[in-house]
């Protein structure tokens, strides 16, 4: 079955939660999730490797701006500029925290 949120919120100040469509909400560490962004900025489309520094990444980074993309996935636009990374549900879904 293809991953499919039926809500995304903000947990708390630093937590994001997405409800999915059989009722399992998972949660993330929006830092952590920063730290995972997929786009080719972030992590060698080859490898998969990380590319993106951890320390360069703030402590107090905060998605801004959450947008659908299609049925895939999320792009979030981050508090330090970043926008480039698309999070597929699958993904995310995966390296949620189930609750
Ligand atoms: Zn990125």
């Amino acid at each position: 079955m293809a991953a499919v949120p039926t809500r995304i919120y903000q947990a708390g100040p630093a937590t994001l939660a997405i409800v999915w469509a059989d009722g399992k909400e998972t949660r993330y560490a929006v830092r952590d999730l920063r730290i995972a962004c997929p786009c080719a900025t972030c992590r060698d489309e080859m490898t998969g490797e990380r590319i993106l520094d951890p320390a360069r990444v703030p402590d107090d980074v905060r998605p801004v701006n959450l947008s659908s993309v299609g049925n895939y996935g999320l792009k979030i636009r981050w508090s330090d500029g970043h926008d480039t990374g698309i999070y597929s549900y699958d993904r995310l879904r995966e390296f949620g925290d189930a609750t």
